[in-house]
């Protein structure tokens, strides 16, 4: 089903009249109109019609009533099947009576399937149009870096706009000319290739005059933003979305602003002192599959209010997942190590690590990657980390980690993370 540039351009106006004349918060017409629609879920009819609150749902949840939620009547070994088999072939365009079927990212055995119909499709080009790409009278090209390629913005390209993919899984150095000669206008990838995008501007000795540069998908670590605050000569906004909804965006002002005009964000603090949450999000605009207090695992860290004008939570941080915080038994207590700790210890172990990884990959094993600039400087440069590492192990009372040095191990079509817990067993 082809997507409407006419209905795409009333949501997007409809996006900047809202934000322009109303206040931010979901109106009760809006919550209104999404209750009907949810009530086409088996799932949530029986909720409502007995007047319960909602409960809290999470991936496995999700899945486990994949048939019940979605309100398309499609079956999640049909799509399943579907989805995988385009993977494979690439061809991500498989849809079931009009509505397309993808899968999100995660371990195999944690992936999930996300289905989306016409006019949500719509309203996510108008979202990215509006607060990503934004309005101008002046002709832009913008170039894409995805994990797969992408028709639905074909619909919105003019004589003003023009996109211009690039598929992450070829290696970034095939498509730096082609971006050299496209010269874009906007920019949009995930950090990881962002960092390889401005090395080689950097090596080819290119000067880059990139009006905007978005990150999206991974995590944007302090590090990297000013690396490529640096080398691109202006500042970094990030979008931070997933299949799950667009979840915040950077401001005017350069802050990062929850998405509270069609989110409802409910926050579930993680630590005593309140400063780590996850978020539990409602999407009034979803139809097909209801997100209804979708709990993500993201950490988040609230920031202060902003000087831009918008009343949405500012995030100041985003930490990481979960399911990627070092999880210890020690005495048969658990022992939780956020992953802010363990990556202050590469920052200030040494100056001259460029990029890291580290991974635990057993009970007691951790893998460390270090890139250095100078080869012959990494033994030592691994040595201080190791010896920090273990240092902060032991200010939480673990003791005997085995850390070891590995070669970098990362798939490119995959999002990047720089702390992972491989060993998962707790979670
Ligand atoms: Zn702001």
């Amino acid at each position: 089903m082809k997507i409407s540039k006419t209905s795409i351009l009333i949501k997007f106006l409809k996006f900047r009249f809202y934000r322009k004349f109303k206040s931010n918060s979901i109106s009760l017409i809006k919550k209104r109109k999404w209750k009907k629609t949810v009530l086409s879920s088996p799932y949530y009819k029986n909720i409502i019609l007995k007047n319960k609150e909602f409960p809290i749902m999470n991936k496995a949840l999700f899945m486990e009533n994949f048939n019940l939620i979605n309100t398309v009547q499609i079956k999640k070994s049909e799509a399943l099947k579907l989805a995988f088999k385009s993977e494979k072939s690439r061809d991500f365009t498989p849809s079931i009576n009009g509505i397309s079927i993808g899968l999100s990212s995660g371990t195999s055995g944690s992936r999930g399937i996300f289905l989306t119909n016409k006019k949500e499709k719509e309203i996510w080009v108008a979202a990215i149009l509006d607060r990503v790409i934004g309005f101008s009278l002046k002709k832009r090209k913008v170039a894409f870096f995805l994990r797969a390629n992408n028709n639905l913005y074909e619909a919105v390209k003019s004589k003003l706009l023009s996109f211009t993919f690039f598929d992450i899984k070829t290696p970034v150095e095939q498509h730096i000319i082609t971006l050299i000669e496209l010269n874009p206008t906007i920019l949009i990838a995930q950090p990881s290739m962002l960092m390889k995008i401005a090395q080689n501007y950097i090596y080819l000795k290119i000067q880059p005059t990139i009006q905007k540069i978005i990150s999206v998908a991974e995590v944007l670590e302090d590090d990297q933003k000013e690396y490529l605050t640096s080398v691109f000569n202006r500042p970094i906004d990030q979008v931070y979305q997933c299949t799950e909804g667009f979840l915040a965006y950077t401001c005017k002002k350069g802050k990062l602003h929850l998405n509270e005009d069609w989110l409802e964000i409910e926050k579930r603090y993680l630590d005593e002192k309140q400063d780590r949450f996850h978020p539990i999000i409602t999407d009034y605009l979803r139809e097909s599959q209801p997100i209804v207090r979708y709990e993500l695992n993201d950490i988040l860290h609230e920031g202060f209010s902003c000087s831009c004008g918008s009343k949405s939570t500012v995030i100041s941080k985003i930490e990481g997942r979960s399911d990627d915080v070092f999880r210890f038994y020690e005495n048969e207590t658990v022992v939780d190590i956020y992953p802010d700790f363990i990556r202050r210890v590469i920052i200030t172990a040494s100056e001259k690590v460029k990029n890291y990884t580290v991974v635990l990959i057993e009970a007691r094993k951790i893998n460390v990657y270090l890139e250095v600039a100078d080869k012959n400087k990494l033994e030592n440069i691994f040595k201080t980390v190791k010896k920090e590492l273990n240092t902060l192990f032991l200010s939480f009372g673990i003791e005997d980690i085995n850390i070891v040095s590995v070669d970098l191990n990362h798939d490119q079509t995959n999002k990047f993370r720089r702390i992972k817990n491989e060993y998962k067993k707790s979670f």
